[in-house]
C-alpha cells in the first residue's frame, strides 16, 4: 500500500484541531479520533478524553489491518498517532 498521507498529512502547514500554523522543524502528531494532523498541544488534550484509551484500541486494530503494518513500524501510518514526528521537506 502506498502512503499518500506521508505527503498530505506529515508536511500539514497548519493544525487541523485548533489551526495553529505548523512550520517544518514543528513536532506534530495524528489525532487517534480521527487522523487529521493535529499539534502537541492539542495531541494533549486528546490524551483527557474519558473515551481516548478505547478509541486508541480501535483505531490500532483497524490502522493495522488497513495497513498490514504493526503499529510500531516507525515509517507506519498507524505509528504516528502516538509518536509526533517533523515534516521532512
Ligand atoms: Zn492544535
Amino acid at each position: 500500500m502506498a502512503d499518500p498521507w506521508k505527503k498530505e498529512l506529515s508536511c500539514a502547514v497548519t493544525c487541523s484541531e485548533c489551526g495553529q500554523a505548523l512550520s517544518e522543524g514543528d513536532e506534530r502528531i495524528l489525532s487517534m479520533y480521527d487522523h487529521r494532523v493535529i499539534c502537541m498541544g492539542c495531541k494533549q488534550r486528546e490524551e483527557q478524553e474519558s473515551d481516548y484509551k478505547d478509541t486508541a484500541m480501535g483505531m490500532i486494530a483497524g490502522c493495522m489491518k488497513e495497513t498490514g503494518k504493526p503499529y510500531g513500524d516507525p515509517e507506519g501510518y498507524c505509528f504516528h498517532h502516538f509518536a509526533p514526528y517533523r515534516c521532512k521537506a
